[in-house]
This record gives structure tokens, sequence and C-alpha cells, in this order.
């Protein structure tokens, strides 16, 4: 070997796959799974497995744990003990309950926020549906997904109560993944258009004009979501009684671009 070739540096050695900065790990893993989670490609019941993850994720098993944990916690996993994490696959009256509260809870948003909005708060609420518009013509649809549900976070933090916000917060999660597993990706077009109308009725001049756009946006999300997983629940009837288990579902995702 000729004696320039040795004279070369060492190169430098590869990054470790294993960050040294424990948080930026979990929020990338936490990132990542959550990103999966809203592109609905992972079907109800679905496990996760934790070796899996770390190999794909190229982190420890332990940082995979760490965020399922925290997943669980905010409801957008299910934690089964000694089985492991699961997508939710919840029934068609978990959803409904979920709505339900929902529809009470922004409700009371509404009639609080009725007529009290600041300027600054217009403004932080109109850029924010911007960027939902934003994301969904760039046909990013966990994005879109995401920030739909964070449009009535940022309301209910208007509203002011932190007890008021994590519980919204959960049911946000909850319908987030519903609409991920069970809406069109036309249907979702809507929430931005939806939520401009929601600004405008609260600062209109009726309260019961206000409360009714807000509510029929629920009522609408919530109509297409239980049609679609009744859909896809009569598929998989479908398939049971056929014997068959190599049926497609019924949502199969063609509409994603
Ligand atoms: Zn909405």
């Amino acid at each position: 070997m000729p004696a320039a070739t040795r004279k070369t540096p060492a190169p430098a050695p590869l990054p470790d796959p294993v960050e040294t900065d424990d948080a930026n790990v979990d929020e990338r893993v936490y990132a990542a799974v959550s990103k999966a989670l809203l592109s609905g490609k992972l079907r109800p019941g679905t496990p996760l497995r934790e070796r899996a993850l770390a190999e794909a994720l190229g982190c420890t098993r332990g940082a995979v744990r760490k965020v399922l944990a925290r997943l669980g916690s905010e409801k957008r996993l299910v934690l089964e003990h000694n089985r492991g994490a699961f997508v939710p696959n919840p029934s068609i009256e978990d959803m409904r309950g979920i709505y339900r509260a929902r529809r009470i809870v922004e409700a009371g948003l509404v009639t609080t926020l009725f007529g009290a909005l600041a300027r600054d708060q217009v403004a932080a609420l109109r850029k924010h549906v911007q960027a939902e518009q934003k994301a969904f013509k760039e046909g990013r649809r966990e994005d879109a997904i995401r920030l739909a549900g964070d449009f009535h976070l940022l309301l209910a933090q208007m509203a002011g109560s932190d007890e008021l916000l994590s519980y919204i917060r959960r049911l946000i999660a909850n319908t987030e993944l519903y609409k991920a597993l069970y809406d069109s990706a036309e249907a979702a077009s809507c929430a931005p258009r939806e939520h401009e109308q929601i600004i405008e009725a609260l600062m209109g001049d009726s309260l019961d004009a206000a409360l009714a756009v807000a509510l029929e946006h629920l009522d609408e999300l919530e109509q297409r979501v239980i049609a679609g997983a009744a859909a896809e629940q009569e598929v998989d009837l479908a398939a049971l009684l056929n014997g068959g288990g190599a049926k497609p579902h019924a949502h199969t995702h063609t509409h994603d671009h």
C-alpha cells in the first residue's frame, strides 16, 4: 500500500445512532410515532412493538418505551399491561361519547369567547387558519389534521383555564385519531374554511349563530368519521362471514395523495 494512503487522516467516526441528548431523542421519536398515527395508515388495533420501533427510528428501546407511555397517557395509544401498545380501536359508541363531550365543552367555550376576543387573538386565530390551509394545499395530511385540532386548542387557551385546556387536549387527541382513521382526505379540506367561519361568528352579533356554526362543525366531523368507521366495520364483518381474511378494508386510502 502506498505510504501516502496511510498518511491520510482517519475518517471521522460515524455519528453514534443513539443521541446523547435524551430530550431530543424523545421529541424526535414522539414526533415520528405521532405522525405515523395521524397518517391513518396504522389501522385500529395494530400493535406497536418496542423493538421494531427502536430499530426503525435508530434509538433505544428505553426511548421508545418512554414515548409510548407518553402517547398512552395522552390517549393517543392504548397501553395494555404485559401486551404492549396498540393503535386505539374505538367502538362507534366510544367515538360518539367523545364528540358529545366536545360539543358540550366547546359550546361553553364559544359562549365564553363570544364578543370577547382581543384583536391580537383574532389575528393569531387567522394566522393559524392560514397555516392549516397551507398544510392542506401542500398535501401534508398529518400536519393538516394536527393543525385542525390545534385550532380548537388555541380557542381553549384563550379561555384562560389550564384545567379546561388539558381536558380539551385529551378530547382532541382522540378525535384527531378518529379523523386520521376514518375521514377521507378530501373532506378534511372543510376544516380551514369552517374555522374561518367560527372566527367570524365569534366576532358577530349573535351568540346563537356562533353556537350553531361551532356545533355544526363538530356534527359534520362526527358524521363523516362515524360513516367511515361503519363502512369499515361492515367490510370487516362481510370478510368474516365469507371466511376470508384477505379482503381489503373499505377505507383503503385511495383518496390520499
Ligand atoms: Zn375544527
